[in-house]
């Protein structure tokens, strides 16, 4: 060992007497943490390599093995801890750049935990989600400040182009080559069967999954990697990327190892070669360029799709979305700051960006004092995690969620934040063949179908517990809500009342 050496952060516990030696986790781990001594006949480990990704433990056919934290420590201090310590010894090790995967682990505020939602009582009854019928789906894209009529007189009922959804939720952005073929497919064969919709992220639609356009977001990021006419034509929407909530101001980087293949020829780009998307859209440096742009795309489909405009979470937040509202842009993605990645500099994920709830709150009055509510739809994401979190960002003004980290959850992810090492063992964040065929589609879109639906059963349960019988009625309603723990200007922001209120 040598002033390099950085005690692993996990232990494997190994039961000896539960083991049989049958060598499985050696052939799980992609990280060639076990291996066999013929000698001794007896399993080691290297734990340096083990990011507690958890398959072996899954997979050990007698339950022999555990991952536990490691006890062994610097000397505790509240200034310099643990990890920002081990953080400092990497980059003297190596000078470079921390990269990290997934959201944003500090331990700021989640507002999604400290704000209640109401129910009825007495007054206005709870209704009952088996016998009464509940409203859960949700149309995004603009909608007419007021009702118009036809040069007959009758009725005016023609919308500018929506976007229908069975509820009020979304696959979010996750771009073929950040995630595997399989798991881009899982995606998409649940978005497809529950009539909602996934999202391509930057990195092209593979051509096996035009079938599935009609619930298929099509992005175009500042990289504009995989960006063709039939691309554009093929999606139910396009969404311009202008920045993502786990990386505000920066753009992407997905290494030459992950361009291979189908990868390579989806996103355009020669095998092998770094897909780096800029920083800004370099056609794209004021409201009346993004506007050109909003409008080119919708030239290019004929104006039959919503353009989504799609930025992180900062802190002029709402001014941004109204000058977006202004653009001709039919619905908002707003990031926040929790939001994963495949890969994010650790130093800009951990502090840059603001939380979406605060953000949703903010942009939902801006656009509401400006007038402009109708005219745009607002799709929050950035780690929503549960049906009630749906809820109450419906309650503080979305219209509908993006949810990519409980996506991948679903489809076997446990949460190691190695993603950027190309080595995810669960076959989602990886080109390796070997790795890719253990997510089995089939089985990937089950288990988002069984978690989506069962949230929608919650969704319709908590609604009805309001007295409250569809989305629509839902939306924008924050008095359904109470805030607890916060500080008045918390709840000022939120637009809500303190729990006892
Ligand atoms: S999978 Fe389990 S039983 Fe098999 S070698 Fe590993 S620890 Fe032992
Ligand atoms: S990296 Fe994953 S599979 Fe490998 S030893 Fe650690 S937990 Fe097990
Ligand atoms: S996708 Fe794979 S590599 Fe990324 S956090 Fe999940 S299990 Fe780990």
């Amino acid at each position: 060992m040598s002033i390099e050496f950085i005690y692993p952060e996990f232990e494997i516990i190994r039961n000896e007497n539960r083991c049989i030696a049958c060598r499985i986790c050696e052939r799980q781990c992609a990280n060639e943490v076990h291996s066999y001594d013929k000698e001794y006949k007896i399993m080691q480990c290297d734990e340096t390599k083990c990011v507690n990704c958890q398959r072996c433990v899954s997979f050990c056919p007698t339950r022999a093995l555990k991952i536990v934290k490691t006890d062994c420590t610097l000397r505790e201090n509240t200034n310099w801890q643990n990890d920002i310590v081990k953080e400092i010894y990497k980059q003297a090790n190596s000078g470079g750049v921390l990269l990290s995967s997934m959201g944003n682990p500090k331990s700021f505020p989640v507002y999604w935990d400290k704000i209640l939602i109401n129910a009825s009582q007495v007054t206005n009854p709870p209704i009952d989600p088996l016998r009464e019928p509940m409203e859960t789906r949700v149309y995004l894209g603009k909608k007419p400040q007021k009702a118009g009529r036809t040069e007959d007189g009758k009725l005016d009922c023609t919308l500018p182009p929506q976007l229908k959804l069975s509820m009020p939720v979304l696959f979010s952005a996750m771009s073929y080559g950040s995630i595997s073929y399989n798991a881009h497919k899982a995606l998409a064969v649940a978005a497809n069967k529950l009539n909602i919709l996934y999202n391509t992220g930057e990195g092209g639609l593979h051509e096996d999954f035009y079938c599935y356009g009609k619930n298929t977001i099509v992005q175009v990021a500042s990289g504009r990697f995989g960006v063709h006419e039939k691309y554009l034509k093929t999606g139910a929407a396009i969404e311009i990327k202008m920045g993502q909530g786990a990386k505000p101001g920066i753009g992407g980087h997905l290494p030459g190892t992950k361009i291979v293949g189908d990868v390579s020829r989806t996103r355009m780009i020669p095998t092998g070669s770094d897909a780096i998307s800029p920083a800004p859209h370099h056609d794209i440096y004021s409201i009346e360029d993004l506007r050109q742009l909003v409008f080119s795309l919708k030239e290019a489909t004929e104006y039959k799709k919503p353009v989504i405009v799609k930025v992180a979470a900062v802190h002029n937040i709402a001014a941004i979305a109204s000058g977006i509202a202004r653009s001709g842009a039919d619905i908002i993605a707003i990031d926040g700051f929790r939001g994963g990645t495949g890969a994010a500099p650790t130093r800009i994920r951990d502090n840059v960006g603001i939380p979406i709830e605060l953000a949703l709150a903010a942009v939902d009055q801006r656009l509401r004092d400006e007038g402009i509510r109708n005219t745009v739809s607002l799709v929050v994401g950035g780690s929503i995690r549960s049906a009630a979190d749906v809820v109450k960002a419906v309650a503080l003004g979305a219209d509908a969620c993006y949810v990519a980290t409980g996506a991948l959850l679903a489809l076997g992810c446990h949460l190691c934040r190695s993603c950027q090492s190309g080595k995810c063992n669960w076959g989602i964040a990886t080109q390796r063949p070997e790795l890719v065929e253990r997510l089995d589609p089939e089985i990937g879109s089950k288990r988002l179908i069984n978690l989506l639906s069962a949230w929608k059963h919650e969704i319709k349960e908590l609604m009805g517990g309001m007295g409250i019988n569809s989305i629509e009625a839902l939306r924008g309603n924050r008095l359904m809500l109470r805030g607890i723990g916060l500080t008045s200007k918390e709840l000022e922001i939120l637009g809500i009342s303190h729990a006892g209120e």
